[in-house]
C-alpha cells in the first residue's frame, strides 16, 4: 500500500463516505441515493460488472473501502450517460464513477494491469508531451501496451485499415517522427505544472 493511502486511511479511519465526499470527483452526492436501482437497470454494461453503481454506492455508505477502491468496476463505465439522464435523484453517476477510478489510480489501489487505466495513461502521455494528440504513436503503443510479439500480431491484423487511412489522408506515416502540437508549448506545460501543483497541494492535507 502507498503512503499517501495509509495517511488517508489514518485521517478517515472507519468513515469511508466522509472521505468520498471529501476526495472524490461529485462524492458529495453518493449520501443522495436511494437505492432504486434505476442506474443498475439502465446500464448497458451493468451486468457484466463487478458492481453496479446503485450497489457501489451502498458499499461506499457501509465502509466498504477496500472492496470499492481495489474494484474494476468503476473502470468499465464508458460514458453513456444512460443512468444520469434516469435517475431520479438526478446524481452525476458517471462522474463518480471516474472520480473513483482517478481517486483509486492515485492511492495505487486500482486492479494490476486494468486496460482501462493503462489506456488512459498512454492517451495522457501522448496528449501532454505536445498539447495535440499524435494518432499513430497512440495507435502503436495501443498495440504493443502487452508486449512485442501482440503489437506485431495486432499491427498486421490492423494493416488495412492503416492504408485506408492513409489513401484517405487520415494517417500521416511522418507523425511518427514527431508530429504537431499546440503553437505555445512553453505556455502549454506552464498550465500543466500548474494543474500539477493544484493536485499536489491537495494532497498536501493528508500531512506527511
Ligand atoms: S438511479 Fe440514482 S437514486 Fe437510483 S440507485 Fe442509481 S444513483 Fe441511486
Ligand atoms: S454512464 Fe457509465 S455507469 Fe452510467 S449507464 Fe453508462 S456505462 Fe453505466
Amino acid at each position: 500500500m502507498s503512503e499517501l493511502n495509509n495517511r488517508v486511511v489514518e485521517k478517515y479511519r472507519n468513515n469511508f463516505l466522509k472521505e468520498v465526499e471529501a476526495n472524490v470527483e461529485e462524492g458529495d452526492w453518493v449520501k443522495m441515493c436511494m437505492q432504486c436501482g434505476v442506474c443498475a437497470g439502465s446500464c448497458p454494461l451493468g451486468d457484466a460488472w463487478e458492481h453496479t453503481p446503485q450497489k457501489l454506492f451502498m458499499m461506499i455508505r457501509a465502509g466498504k473501502r477496500d472492496e470499492v477502491l481495489s474494484s474494476d468496476a468503476m473502470w468499465m463505465c464508458t460514458s453513456c450517460y444512460n443512468c444520469i439522464v434516469r435517475c431520479p435523484r438526478e446524481l452525476p453517476i458517471t462522474h463518480i464513477m471516474h472520480g473513483l477510478a482517478h481517486y483509486a489510480a492515485r492511492l495505487g489501489l486500482s486492479p494490476k494491469n486494468q486496460p482501462t487505466q493503462k489506456f488512459a495513461q498512454l492517451f495522457w502521455d501522448n496528449l501532454t508531451k505536445t498539447g495535440r494528440v499524435n494518432e499513430l504513436k497512440l495507435g502503436l503503443n495501443l498495440y504493443f501496451m502487452n508486449g512485442f510479439s501482440e503489437g506485431v500480431k495486432k499491427s498486421l491484423e490492423m494493416r488495412s485499415i492503416g492504408q485506408g487511412m492513409f489513401f484517405a489522408k487520415r494517417l500521416n506515416p511522418m507523425e511518427i517522427l514527431g508530429g504537431h502540437g499546440v503553437k505555445d508549448q512553453a505556455g502549454f506545460h506552464a498550465m500543466l505544472d500548474k494543474a500539477r501543483e493544484i493536485e499536489d497541494a491537495k494532497l498536501d492535507k493528508f500531512g506527511k
